[in-house]
């Protein structure tokens, strides 16, 4: 059963986008995963093919394209590997920012670019000492005469290393009160002078994933960089996390049906005690466990897309399709690597990447506690 909001013009860009992959990614992956970055080149054919930001109006290079197709490239990418999800922020995460709070001089600048992979973008919100709690960020963008000077470090930042244009959530009032409403966007470009990157962070997994720390050390940003309003920041941030969040559920979701047909291949192929271990009664319950939990997963999440395409208010839903989600595929991830024994360990094996990448989605994109906490606030409790 196929989701209502596929249409037929969706199926055949899945089509074109999986051909595409089993040429240009699904050879090369391993070598990226060990090279711990995805090339630019890869970033360059995939705007070059109409697969980057395709949502993106036509006046500013884009195809003006549906939330489904978003939802057709998450889920082929995350078929490749979730290294890929730095594609997915670029295109549904950060991009989005530019587009809908940029004047129009920013969209004629920056948008085309981000269309054909000439700019590769980021956004950094999190920083050492704040995370979960963004009013808590230390960086600050003073205003001085046309420029603002930015001081202070983000870190474990997204497509960190390739980024071109980095969306920075900064204190333009550090001494707001409350503090959330100091915070504003600033768009930073690779060249400006008083930016720098650090490492590229060695992680547990999502190796071929690019992931960095950023400096700004009076960093001189033209005021015209500001993105929509000062001390609008968290309100945007707040209105875009949700799609944000989505994105994540919907590759926790794809990495669960990936995980679970490679399970299934696995045990029926793999003999013990003179039976294939498929023939269990125990290794069955499991399977019917796993597949009963993933079919939960789809038929939630396909509402909750589907609310989302029609504009609805998702916080709520969105929050608990993000939380439940993920932690249903980490348990896929480890029912997987246990069913298939010892050579579930081994890296020649797709299940052991699998089971390393999947933790990272109930931390990023708000932590699960965090979506709780959405949750428990809008069910009006106290
Ligand atoms: C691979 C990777 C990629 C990332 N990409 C990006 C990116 O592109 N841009 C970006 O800005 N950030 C990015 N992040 C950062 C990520 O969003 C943060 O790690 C996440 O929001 C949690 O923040 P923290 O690490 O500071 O943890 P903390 O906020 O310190 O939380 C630590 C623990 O305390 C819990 N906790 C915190 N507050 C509460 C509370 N009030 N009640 C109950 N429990 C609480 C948390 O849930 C968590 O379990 C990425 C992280 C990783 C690992």
């Amino acid at each position: 059963m196929t989701a209502a909001y596929l249409r037929e013009e969706h199926h055949m860009f899945r089509y074109a986008f999986r051909k595409f992959l089993e040429k240009e990614a699904y050879p090369y992956f391993s070598q990226w995963e060990k090279q711990g970055i995805i090339p630019r080149a890869f970033w360059t054919k995939m705007g070059e093919n109409g697969f980057l930001c395709p949502w993106v109006d036509e006046t500013y290079g884009g195809l003006n394209a549906d939330f489904a197709y978003s939802v057709v490239i998450n889920e082929e990418l995350e078929k490749v590997g979730s290294s890929m999800v730095g594609i997915g922020l670029h295109n549904d995460i950060a991009v989005p920012y530019i587009a809908a709070y940029g004047t129009e001089e920013q969209k004629q600048k920056w948008l085309p670019k981000c269309v054909s992979g000439e700019i590769i973008t980021a956004i950094a919100m999190t920083e050492p000492g704040a995370g979960s709690d963004l009013a808590g960020i230390s960086t600050t963008a003073i205003r001085d005469g046309s420029f603002y000077i930015v001081n202070g470090q983000k870190t474990f930042i997204t497509n960190g290393i390739h980024a071109d244009v980095v969306i920075v959530v900064c204190k333009t009032n550090p001494n707001a009160k409350p503090a959330h409403q100091g915070i504003s966007l600033l768009v930073i470009e690779r060249d400006t002078p008083g930016f720098t990157r650090g490492r590229k962070l060695e992680k547990v997994g999502l190796h071929a994933q690019d992931t960095a720390e950023l400096f700004f050390t009076d960093a001189k940003v033209p005021a015209e960089n500001l993105l929509g309003e000062e001390g609008k920041g968290f309100y945007y941030l707040m209105e875009k996390l949700q799609q944000e969040r989505l994105v994540v559920a919907i590759a926790a979701q794809t990495a669960a049906e990936v995980m679970f047909d490679l399970t299934k291949r696995y045990v029926k192929q793999r003999t013990a005690f003179g039976q294939r271990i498929s023939e269990f009664q125990t290794v069955q319950f499991r399977l019917a466990e796993m597949a009963t939990e993933i079919a939960l997963g789809r038929t939630f999440l396909d509402d909750v897309i589907e609310q989302h395409i029609l504009g609805r208010d998702v916080v709520t839903i969105v929050s608990m399709a993000k939380w439940w989600i993920t932690e249903m595929a980490k348990r896929v991830a480890a029912e997987s690597m246990q069913l298939h024994g010892g050579y579930g360990y081994m890296e020649e094996y797709e299940i052991a990447r699998r089971y390393r990448d999947i933790p990272v989605s109930a931390i990023y994109a708000g932590t699960n506690e965090i979506m709780k906490m959405i949750i428990a606030k809008n069910l009006d409790l106290v």
